[in-house]
């Protein structure tokens, strides 16, 4: 049976609204208070299965390569390439099946193979080489760009023939549960005449999907569709934390640079291209359509469910501020990393791209306060008396994203941030 079928059961007990059936097996970097060395294990169940423990037992093999999974990332995995990754999964699939007793009656392995989610610490997943944001929703763009430059420039005029980016900052990219601390800068209010230093009163975040990449280019080489498919490993939940008072003095005319530079979250599980292959849906139809270089014949958009929660300390329980999907965005990864590369621009193993901001069309499906407080002129009610146009001290956002299956769910866990005040 393929991984992906739905038919599949564990001998491990999953709850159909679990997100990690047997049908998903994300990957992750983890550790525990018995044994602080960090390795690699996957999600199944309320549980993490140790590979490191699984590999050194010869349940899994590799041909050229050993000691795979006793790595503090998957660098070293993702770097042996689309068809080790695909192997591997089915021999996961496999030893966790219901029927295939292998590993399902070595207690004495399983007692040391399967962890309890509880007692697992999650560290980053990947060594981030390189980050870059992308801008392709259409819907954000052009909301941001309503608020910025007015109605009649919403959407610059190169928007619809590019996938808009900028190369961000890998070094403050952390992993879900990390405190973002509310970033410091150089602010000029339209009111004041001199810019000023000092705390961000704008701080946002941006709802993403993070692509992680797991294959190399050379510098100078151009990608195909199917070629720039192959060299996506998977996929994160990511939230591009974002100054918008920095921003807006600092974005002309080279971007965004330390107004998104202070942290980025993701979220410790990355779920596999192969997991997400039943959810493939086409995106919105491109007009004009993209030169032929950035043409797709693929479905290339998936159909991923994404909410938001906001909580704030004195709030008893989080409430959910946007329900939107990962189907809406304009330019599909593959686009994206096909433009990343066309100048001959290099990639690499554990380079990350964030889609950019994903919003629907409608109002609650708005990714980011600025969208959703429209600049501050219409504060959210989050009950309680409690209100928001940004984010506060002390508020804590996490998103969450899943694909609905029929009686299970391919789902990515969490990103969760809380605002710490600025030093
Ligand atoms: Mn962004």
């Amino acid at each position: 049976m393929h991984p992906n079928d739905p038919k599949l059961r564990s001998f491990i007990d999953v709850d159909p609204s679990s997100d990690f059936p047997i049908q998903n097996l994300p990957y992750g970097v983890f550790f525990t208070p018995e044994r602080p060395d960090l390795r690699v294990g996957v999600a199944i169940g309320d549980f993490v299965l140790d590979l490191a423990v699984l590999e050194a037992a010869g349940l899994i093999r590799f041909e050229n390569a050993s000691g795979v999974f006793a790595r503090p990332s998957l660098n070293a995995f993702m770097a042996l390439g689309p068809k080790v990754w695909s192997k591997t999964r089915a021999r996961i699939s496999e030893l966790l099946r219901h029927d295939h007793p292998e590993f399902r009656d070595n207690r004495e392995l399983r007692n040391r193979a399967l962890v309890a989610q509880d007692f697992a610490q999650m560290h980053m997943p990947i060594e981030v080489q390189g980050f870059t944001d992308f801008y392709s929703s259409k819907e954000h763009a052009t909301n941001v760009g309503i608020m910025f430059r007015g109605k009649d420039n919403a959407l610059m005029p190169n928007w619809l023939s590019i996938p808009i980016g900028y190369n961000g900052r890998a070094s403050t990219v952390v992993v879900s549960g990390t405190p973002i601390l509310r970033p410091r800068g150089q602010l000029k209010p339209p009111t004041a005449d001199q810019p000023s230093f000092g705390p961000c009163k704008r701080l946002d975040f941006e709802l993403e999907m993070g692509v992680v990449i797991g294959q190399a280019s050379a510098m100078g080489e151009m990608l195909t569709e199917q070629q720039a498919q192959e060299m996506i490993f998977g996929f994160t939940l990511l939230n591009d934390w974002s100054a918008r008072d920095i921003q807006a003095w600092e974005y002309v005319p080279l971007g965004p640079f330390q107004a998104k530079a202070f942290g980025t979250s993701i979220s410790p599980w990355v779920v596999t291209r192969e997991a997400l292959e039943p959810f493939r849906v086409h995106g919105p139809v491109q007009d004009p359509v993209p030169l032929p270089y950035l043409q797709q014949k693929g479905a290339n958009n998936y159909d991923l469910q994404l909410s938001v929660d906001l909580k704030a300390e004195k709030m008893a329980k989080p409430n959910t501020i946007s329900r939107t999907n990962f189907k809406y965005m304009y330019w599909s990864s593959v686009q994206q990393l096909v433009h990343h590369a066309s100048s001959g621009c290099a990639m690499n193993v554990g380079d990350l791209l964030g889609s950019g901001t994903i919003s629907g069309a409608e109002k609650s499906e708005r990714g980011s306060m600025l969208e959703l407080s429209w600049g501050g002129a219409e504060p959210l009610d989050l009950g309680n008396g409690v209100q928001r146009s940004f984010l506060e001290d002390g508020d804590s956002l996490s998103m969450r994203g899943w694909c609905q299956g029929d009686g299970y769910r391919i789902g990515f866990g969490e990103v969760e941030g809380t605002i710490l005040a600025a030093l």
